[in-house]
């Protein structure tokens, strides 16, 4: 982490590894998820899964990729980029279907890694086995995003994911032998959510292999089973000043070497019946800031509960 830094971004992270800036441009595959397939799926979901920036699905990867790079090549003038399969659950897919279009974002010139976001139900050894020889093949980098969003079973049961904490745990197990870099989304004010469940998501992934995190506050799509119990007014948000404790506690506890990818949500206004407290999340992060440097946190400040924080203590 640079010296001044709160926390270690994930842009750092990615100028550390490449050289320079990196940039993700999203690909839409049509993909579904286990969890809509057997049932309403996660009760914050929105009808169109969680990408809100990519192309239609049936645009053929390169088309996507190539309209995407254009754009932020002229805008940031960037010349390495992530193909981020970013909609549903990418690894839903037979296996050879994956690793052709998996393919078709290696022949992208530029293309530096592929990003696959997915459930932790979702991970298995073939399919590892198969993104091993890819990254072989190709010299590309493979990076998974699993969502994870709370560590306490409770909620994840609540809010309807189809998988708890266990089934998380082992993807990540089997996932660490490969080394592909793992990121994991959470969101740290799920409706029963406390700041110890916040603060205990942050001991329990620095206890893993995990490379990043990708933090969101909750959102509400207006096509999701939440909001009609946010319109009925059966669950609650935890105010702005809540949820900018509970990250910066989540933040003090998180190792330092785990890359911050996004501390609050990004969604179009129009699609979304709540968002950050109505404010812009440039703002928030502002105040967030304020309060960290109020605390006289930075990332990683009370991680010191690993490596037999008890005998530390007591000078054995
Ligand atoms: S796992 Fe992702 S795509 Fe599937 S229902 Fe949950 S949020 Fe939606």
């Amino acid at each position: 982490m640079e010296d001044n830094r709160i926390y270690y971004s994930y842009s750092e992270y990615l100028k550390k590894k490449y050289g320079e800036k990196v940039y993700k441009l999203p690909v839409n595959l049509p993909v579904s998820c286990p969890n809509r397939k057997e049932g309403a799926g996660c009760s914050f979901c929105a009808e169109e899964g969680t990408g809100f920036e990519a192309a239609g699905a049936m645009v053929p990867v390169r088309e996507q990729l190539m309209a995407s790079r254009e754009k932020v090549e002229k805008r940031y003038h960037a010349k390495k980029f992530i193909a981020y399969f970013q909609n549903y659950t990418n690894t839903f897919l037979p296996l050879d279907t994956l690793r052709a279009y998996m393919q078709q974002a290696a022949e992208v010139e530029s293309i530096v890694e592929v990003c696959l976001s997915t459930r932790p139900d979702c991970i298995r050894k073939d399919y590892l086995r198969a993104m091993a020889d890819f990254r072989a093949e190709t010299g590309l980098e493979v990076s998974l995003e699993l969502g994870l969003q709370t560590v306490n079973y409770h909620t994840l049961r609540k809010v309807n994911r189809g998988h708890g904490l266990a089934e998380f745990l082992d993807a990540v197990l089997a996932i660490a032998p490969y080394k592909f870099p793992v990121c994991v989304h959470m969101i740290l004010n799920l409706p029963g959510d406390t700041m110890e469940d916040a603060k205990e998501s942050a001991r329990i992934l620095s206890a893993l292999p995990v490379s990043m995190v990708k933090l969101h506050s909750l959102y509400i799509p207006k096509k999701s089973v939440l909001y009609q119990e946010y319109r009925n007014g059966r669950i609650s948000i935890c105010a702005k000043e809540e949820y900018l404790e509970r990250l910066a506690e989540f933040i003090a506890l998180l190792r330092p070497d785990i890359a911050v990818e996004r501390l609050f949500a990004r969604i179009p206004e129009k699609d979304s019946a709540f968002c950050n407290w109505g404010h812009s999340w440039w703002k928030l992060t502002d105040e967030w800031t304020a309060l960290m440097k109020e605390k006289q946190y930075v990332q990683g400040v009370h991680c010191d509960y690993l490596n037999g924080a008890a005998l530390n203590r007591w000078g054995l």
